[in-house]
């Protein structure tokens, strides 16, 4: 059973212009928010999509207009603010997209806006600029002595509410542990094993562990490195890696962005250039690499060598399997699994890579879901926007339950903060078993039988 949204053509999308004067003109902003705003309101196609939509067409149908021109400027940043730049209407949905002459690239202008506010300073800087430094807090909260205090409070009802009012994450969103074993630390030296380059995957790999797996999950990356290692592909970690840059971005903090940027890229285009495949097993910082910095810096050429070496996971283990260079000695079988494709992989165009993976396995059936969850990176977490994100993942919530074979064993999402989202979610629901959640890059580890 597939639960999909919108259609599967790849838009062209022109590069960011934020180096520009005019991009961070508030006026000129204003105008083109008024432009695409005005396409918006008289197509609607979008309404289901997110909160930024309804939110958009409630302040023209409550306008004294009831047009765009009847919505007052200042009222366009509750519609900003609404959107956490999944990309879906633009790379699904929208058929006004370029090379359409109307030119509408609504996640981009909502970047453009965020970045002008962000400059302009916001009421909640302090908490945005503190939930993105993902790299600082992990250094910060997996030092041994810390890390069981930081773990402990973030499950206290009493620091919870503290945290609400101080910080204004929300005292029911569910925060990650941090495990002071980083994956990059323990991670197992990769065996000495020959490259064996195939027509569409390059033989050895450079894993990039991103932020989330190296400090909160390090146990994805080391399954991510037993499935290699089992399919005697050799690895390396990238050295002195630092945060992608996404959660910059989604607060229109481009100079962060590009600070990020000059921190990985050299590393990382050395890598490509010694034909290494580079996985990032969290989606947002694949496409990171894949999308958003290209567009940002389209005359970089390190940046677009980066761009062509990055995987998907799944999307490279397909292609070896392409290259009849995928071991497919499942041991174990896996029953019911529901699986979610979070928005930041189906925007990379590469097709259902995990779904068709996980499908090899034997005793297996899956129901999968594609539609946002509504977490969005921190945006879910937020106190503001916590029950937003829960009212806009209930449709994924009751179809993760609603296997067609019967209650699932196992809930997945290539998002890890996704799945976490939908697990939290499905306790709302009739189903007190409850599947047991895992990263589908797990679920490949323990159908493989690897400890
Ligand atoms: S990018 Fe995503 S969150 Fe933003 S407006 Fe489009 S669909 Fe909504
Ligand atoms: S983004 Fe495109 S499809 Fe969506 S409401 Fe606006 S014009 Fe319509």
């Amino acid at each position: 059973m597939n639960n999909r949204e919108g259609s599967l053509e790849a838009p062209t999308r022109h590069p960011l212009d934020w180096k520009s004067p005019s991009f961070h003109d508030r006026e000129d902003c204003f105008a083109e928010l008024e432009r695409v705003f005005d396409i918006c309101h008289t197509c609607r196609r979008c309404v289901s999509l997110c909160n930024a939509f309804p939110t958009l067409f409630d302040l023209v149908d409550e306008s004294a207009t009831m047009e765009v021109d009847g919505v007052a400027k200042d009222d366009y940043g509750r519609v900003v603010d609404q959107c956490y730049l999944c990309d879906v209407c633009f790379m699904t949905k929208c058929p006004y997209v370029p090379p359409h002459e109307w030119n509408v690239d609504f996640p981009h202008l909502m970047l453009r806006a965020k970045a002008i506010q962000f400059k302009a300073g916001t009421p909640t800087k302090f908490r945005d600029k503190t939930l993105s430094a993902t790299d600082r807090n992990g250094k910060l909260a997996s030092i041994p002595i810390v890390v069981h205090a930081v773990n402990k409070m973030n499950r206290m009802p009493a620091a919870r509410a503290l945290m609400e009012r101080g910080l204004g994450v929300h005292k029911s969103a569910w925060l990650p542990d941090f495990d002071s074993k980083t994956f990059r630390r323990t991670a197992r030296k990769s065996a000495d094993v020959p490259v064996r380059d195939g027509e569409r995957s390059p033989g050895k790999v450079a894993i990039f562990s991103t932020c989330f797996v190296n400090y909160n999950e390090p146990g994805i990356g080391h399954d991510l490195a037993s499935i290699l290692a089992h399919n005697a592909i050799p690895y390396v970690l990238v050295a002195g890696e630092a945060c992608c840059g996404m959660p910059k971005l989604e607060l229109g903090d481009l100079d962060s962005v590009e600070k990020l940027k000059d921190k990985n890229i050299p590393t990382l285009a050395a890598l490509a250039r010694e034909g290494y495949a580079i996985l990032a097993p969290i989606p947002s910082c694949a496409l990171m690499f894949k999308q958003e910095l290209p567009g940002m810096f389209p005359d970089d050429p390190e940046v677009q060598a980066v761009r062509d070496a990055m995987f998907d996971p799944f999307e490279y283990l397909l292609a070896r399997r392409r290259d009849g260079l995928l071991r497919e000695d499942f041991k174990v079988e896996l029953g019911r699994v529901s699986y979610h494709v979070s928005c930041h992989l189906r925007v990379q165009n590469v097709g259902q890579k995990t779904r068709e993976a996980l499908a090899l396995i034997p005793g297996t059936s899956i129901n999968t879901v594609e539609r946002c969850s509504g977490h969005a990176g921190t945006w879910g977490v937020k106190k503001e926007f916590h029950e937003t994100a829960l009212k806009i993942g209930r449709p994924v919530f009751r179809q993760m339950a609603e296997h067609p074979d019967g209650a699932p064993a196992w809930i997945a999402s290539d998002c890890a903060l996704a799945g976490h989202h939908i697990e939290q979610g499905m306790e709302s629901l009739d189903n007190p078993a409850g599947p047991r959640l895992a990263h589908p890059i797990t679920l490949l580890r323990i159908a493989y039988g690897l400890d």
